[in-house]
């Protein structure tokens, strides 16, 4: 399991972050969900190690990673805009995580073809991703990350470049894959209706701060306050 506790993120004097205390449960698919500004990617990014708090812990089960780097942390994080090497094919772009971290040729192949097979790019792995579409492109990005085998996935906005239709299937396919994994999910979205349909566990932040972690039915049916219950669209 992931905890935050205590944390306090400040960029200058602007407190971003003010007191977070979570607990995100193993193989969870877990969504943190609040408007433009809240805080949610600044939360990921602590998570993920790329951003240190201010004040606070992080602990990975019983390891504190407060100031572990991104790297030793057994997250792997998939961004909004791919950040894909547009002069590599797909199978570099692929292999690039594992590269650095000097797993052997034969092992690499394995582990491209098994991963570009679940993500359905088995066919692409020769083209370079100006010749892919939106989608294909976001499941690079997305094969990059498993390829890893991380513990935890770390995932802002996957989805936001996507239109509506790739969109609606790449969650069936997210969460199919989670499912297939097993592993922890952690996904940020301002998408109050793409949160409710794909966590197992949703926590909604406003201005910095939790207001509520709880199951989407429970979030809907039994908000803790207005702002929850205006947010997630409860009828009054
Ligand atoms: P969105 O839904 O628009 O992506 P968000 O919830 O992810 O929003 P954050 O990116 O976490 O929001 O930003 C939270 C606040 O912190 C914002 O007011 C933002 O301007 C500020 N902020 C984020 N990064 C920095 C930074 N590097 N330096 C200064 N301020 C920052
Ligand atoms: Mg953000």
């Amino acid at each position: 399991e992931i905890r935050l506790e205590n944390i306090v993120k400040k960029f200058k004097d602007d407190v971003v972050v003010n007191n977070i205390n979570l607990t995100i449960k193993d193989g969870s698919f877990t969504v943190i969900v609040g408007p433009s500004g809240c805080g949610k990617s600044t939360t990921l990014r602590m998570i993920a190690g790329l951003e240190q708090p201010t004040s606070g812990e992080i602990w990975i089960d019983n390891e504190c990673v407060t100031h572990t780097p991104p790297g030793k942390r057994n997250s792997a994080m998939v961004f909004q805009n791919y950040a894909l090497y547009p002069t590599m094919t797909v199978r570099k772009n692929i292999e690039f995580g594992l590269v650095n971290n000097k797993v052997p040729k034969a092992e690499r192949n394995e582990l491209i073809a098994e991963i570009s097979e679940i993500v359905g790019l088995t066919e692409y792995l020769d083209k370079k991703p100006q010749n892919l579409s939106g989608g294909q492109r976001q499941r690079v990005a997305l094969a990059r990350a498993m390829v890893k085998k991380p513990k935890v996935f770390i995932l802002d906005e996957p989805l936001s470049n996507l239109d509506a239709k790739l969109r609606g299937q790449m969650r069936k396919e997210l969460i199919h894959l989670h499912k297939r994994l097993g592993t922890t999910f952690v996904y940020v979205t301002h998408d109050q209706v793409e949160a409710m349909s794909m966590g197992d566990e949703i926590i909604l932040l406003n201005k910095g701060e939790v207001q509520q972690v709880d199951s989407p039915m429970t979030m809907y049916y039994d908000p803790n306050n207005i702002f929850t219950a205006e947010f997630i669209g409860t009828p009054a």
